[in-house]
């Protein structure tokens, strides 16, 4: 059993107060249900971490799913990326806990280790006021004692983790076991189930669970195919898809192209990052290599650069999630380990450096800017016939068009005030 699998493989490639506050942050796209998350009839401890949080008005896949998820049904649903899903689930399962010591009643899958370390931060924050809930994280890369020992001495009731490292961990004797479990929950659930040996570690990994436990999905994309296999996993559920792909992409988002050659693009991009006004900005390539590279050039120009990828060791990779996510470096170099799901609330820009190799990838990458209704900027670099090609799916897939970028644009237009 190999603890790597589970990582993504990336080379292949008070309440009204706060309502205003956050409205005027936001913009009005977060307003959109009139309703508050009072009318969920929270438990006082959960209200109070979600009026904490500054979330007043619930978004639209919150409203649709949180009633439904927090009554124990099956669901898979399909939301837009960036617009509150892991508050769908984190609520769900704090509404209906009931902590017993030393029983796991929740887990949680994602593909990336940052992602389910952010998952785990999200279960924290939303259960701060239920001190008996207790949540860990395990994945790859990091020494599985420590995990052996956080599962004997914290005890912990939601756990959230890789497959690989879950898996291996549900293997050894005595020591995470899933017998007991209330729900089982995948983030990014295509990512998970198309990867054939993820869904193989998956699976073995559902055997062990009751039969009798509630199954949610997510993902900003679910092909046809994937939703045959997430409907293996679950009992009658309710299924929530987005079947117009135009939906899929973020109101406040700007996107342009620039045609450009390879050797053209670095003095392109130290160009863009002089000219824009940026909060952060996320910089995809295509591989480890050219992330170092792409990198280490804009160190040495002065940007305030940082680079992850899947070369770093564990403790590189998270270090590197908190200084970005605490805004301690501006500009960030990735590979698709990024593309999914991380959160940082302060990126308004995305520049793909190299053009992704999917009209899914695209639309995961672009949607780490503009998140929650904030407006946002993505620039992709076309340099060859596939790039274009890629192009013309995006924008045919989700209707959205992707125009040639202006050589001046108002930054207003994509900076939230
Ligand atoms: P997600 O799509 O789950 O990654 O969430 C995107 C961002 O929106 C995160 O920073 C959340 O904290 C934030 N968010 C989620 N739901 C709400 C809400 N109802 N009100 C304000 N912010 C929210």
């Amino acid at each position: 059993m190999t603890e790597e699998l589970e990582d993504y493989r990336e080379d292949e490639q008070t309440e009204q107060k706060v309502a205003v506050e956050a409205d005027q942050k936001k913009g009005s796209y977060a307003a959109i249900h009139t309703s508050g998350f009072r009318d969920f009839l929270l438990r006082a401890e959960l209200l109070q971490a979600v009026a904490d949080a500054g979330f007043e008005h619930p978004s639209e896949v919150q409203h649709e799913c949180i009633p439904q998820a927090m009554s124990g049904t099956d669901m898979i649903s399909q939301a837009k990326s960036g617009m509150g899903k892991t508050a769908v689930f984190v609520i769900a399962t704090l509404q209906q806990i009931d902590p017993q010591p030393g029983v796991v009643d929740t887990l949680v899958l994602g593909h990336t280790r940052e992602l389910v370390y952010q998952i785990c931060k999200e279960f924290q924050r939303f259960s701060k006021f239920l001190p008996d809930v207790k949540t860990a994280v395990f994945y790859g890369g990091v020494n599985i004692a420590e995990n052996r020992r956080v599962l004997k001495e914290e005890q912990p009731n939601i756990v959230v983790g890789t497959p690989g490292r879950i898996l291996a961990l549900c293997e050894e004797p005595n020591m995470l076991k899933v017998d007991k479990l209330k729900r089982f929950i995948i983030d990014e659930c295509d990512k998970v189930l198309d990867a054939i040996d993820m869904r193989k570690q998956v699976q073995s990994i559902f055997k062990l669970t009751p039969k009798e436990k509630q199954v949610l999905m997510f993902s900003a994309t679910i092909s046809k195919d994937t939703r045959t296999v997430c409907r293996r996993f679950a009992q009658h559920p309710i299924e929530v898809f987005i079947d117009d792909e135009s939906k899929l992409t973020l109101h406040g988002l700007q996107q342009y192209y620039i045609k450009l050659a390879e050797s053209a693009k670095n003095r392109k991009l130290t160009e863009l990052l002089d000219a824009l006004d940026f909060n952060q900005v996320i910089i995809f390539v295509k591989s480890v290599k050219r992330c170092v590279e792409l990198n280490k050039l804009l160190v040495a120009s002065k940007f305030p650069s940082m680079a992850i990828h899947s070369g770093l060791t564990q403790e590189e990779r998270i270090d590197g999630y908190n200084k970005f996510k605490e805004a301690k470096g501006r500009i960030l170099v990735s590979t698709d380990v990024w593309a999914r799901g991380v959160d940082v609330e302060r990126v308004n820009i995305v520049i793909n450096y190299d053009m992704p190799d999917s009209s899914d990838t695209y639309l995961h990458r672009v949607n780490r800017a503009g998140r929650f209704g904030t407006k946002g900027l993505a620039v992709s670099f076309v340099s060859t016939e596939e790039d274009s090609k890629i192009l013309e799916d995006v924008q045919s897939r989700f209707e959205v068009e992707i125009t040639e970028m202006p050589s001046c644009i108002d930054s207003s237009t994509y900076m939230t005030a």
